[in-house]
């Protein structure tokens, strides 16, 4: 029916073009007559100057396909499709720079999925450690868990791996809620009790070493003070999407105002095989070599290791051959928090954050830690 009816107007627009172009006298009542419309351009058809025609036809196309989008405004949109807001309320390092206060921000301020919350902080703002600590629930049983991330992209994601950066951001915002973010360097002062939490703890980590780390994650966690370790793949670094060893470098140099450091790089193999694929002489080789390459790059370190696929976890060889290249710890795959005082450090579980909406994986965290 739609059919008939699209072409009824097209019918009546057509001949209104050929008029147009024939300077024939328009008659009202014939155009009011839909079927009279068309009797009459097919005859006139048989008849008519074709150049003219094909002219008129063509403009009719584009007039059709020219009006087609009509914008919708954004303030009828239901707010969890708005687009980035307005500007959100300045913080202190954007109070000096007039330029990033007209720039439009993604930051916004009312969250869609946090409405209706008490929690006091729903945006991410720039804070001391010690507003940040204030504000976390104190647990007399804290809990560490460590995120696995992979991409952060903006905009849409071609798949689980690929966090979007409007979650991503979500994401922040409840576990600096909810949690205090740690570096995965503090773990064996947490296990020996040199350090203690007061609150539950959570560590970011990001496998693979996409490009993606170094433009969208970096800017945002340093720009918010927040640790997080990249484990990269050796083989990749360079190649196209992933990140080079300049920029590793940049991240692994990167020190805070307090002179901290907040980025940490680590291995995630040569090549991504899985470990319980390859042969078991080649363990060694591809835990100490990539290590040895990573630090000859950076000039920093390597402390910890995360087995590609999580492929084999909690392997006697793989624990000893890591232990006897020198990491302090491996990061499976494996679901799962820890308590201070039971970390097993080469068997560290992980929470996967797919991409998944930001409500329902703070959720799952939240019920896998126990509140
Ligand atoms: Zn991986």
């Amino acid at each position: 029916m739609e059919i008939f009816v699209e072409f009824d107007i097209c019918c009546l627009k057509l001949y209104g073009c050929y008029v147009l172009y024939s300077k024939k006298p328009v008659i009202i009542e014939y155009i009011m007559s839909i079927k009279k419309v068309r009797h009459y351009v097919s005859r006139e058809f048989a008849a008519m100057n074709k150049p003219l025609f094909a002219i008129a036809f063509f403009s009719l196309i584009l007039l059709l396909t020219g009006c087609q989008t009509v914008p919708r405004p954004a303030d009828q949109l239901p707010t969890a499709q708005k687009p980035f807001p307005a500007s959100p309320p300045a913080t202190p390092d954007q109070e000096n720079d007039s330029s990033m206060a007209e720039a439009p921000s993604y930051l916004d301020s009312t969250r869609w999925w946090d409405q209706g919350r008490q929690d006091p902080v729903r945006e991410l703002v720039v804070e001391t450690p010690e507003q940040l600590v204030a504000r976390v629930p104190k647990r007399s049983n804290p809990k560490i868990v460590i995120l696995q991330y992979h991409n952060v992209v903006f905009g849409r994601t071609g798949g689980e791996y690929n966090r979007d950066l409007y979650n991503f951001e979500h994401d922040l915002v409840f576990l600096r809620n909810r949690t205090q973010i740690i570096g995965i360097d503090d773990l064996p002062y947490l296990k020996s009790g040199e350090k203690k939490l007061t609150t539950d703890a959570s560590i970011l980590t990001f496998d693979d070493g996409d490009l993606s780390i170094y433009g969208v994650v970096f800017p945002l966690l340093k720009k918010y003070d927040i640790k997080a370790t990249f484990f990269i793949i050796t083989d990749f670094v360079g190649t196209v999407g992933y990140v080079n060893w300049e920029q590793l470098k940049e991240m692994s140099d990167y020190r805070n105002a307090g002179g901290e450091q907040l980025f940490s790089i680590g291995s995630h193999s040569l090549d991504h095989r899985r470990f319980d694929e390859i042969p078991a002489a080649q363990i060694p080789h591809e835990l100490a070599e990539s290590k040895f390459i990573i630090e000859n790059n950076i000039g920093t370190p390597v402390w910890y290791f995360a087995l590609p696929f999580g492929a084999g976890a909690g392997r006697k060889e793989i624990i000893d051959a890591a232990k006897n290249s020198g990491y302090r710890g491996i990061r499976t795959s494996r679901k799962g928090v820890m308590q201070p005082g039971s970390i097993d450090p080469y068997d560290l579980p992980v929470f996967y954050m797919s991409n998944e909406r930001a409500d329902i994986l703070a959720q799952q965290i939240y019920s896998l830690l126990g509140r």
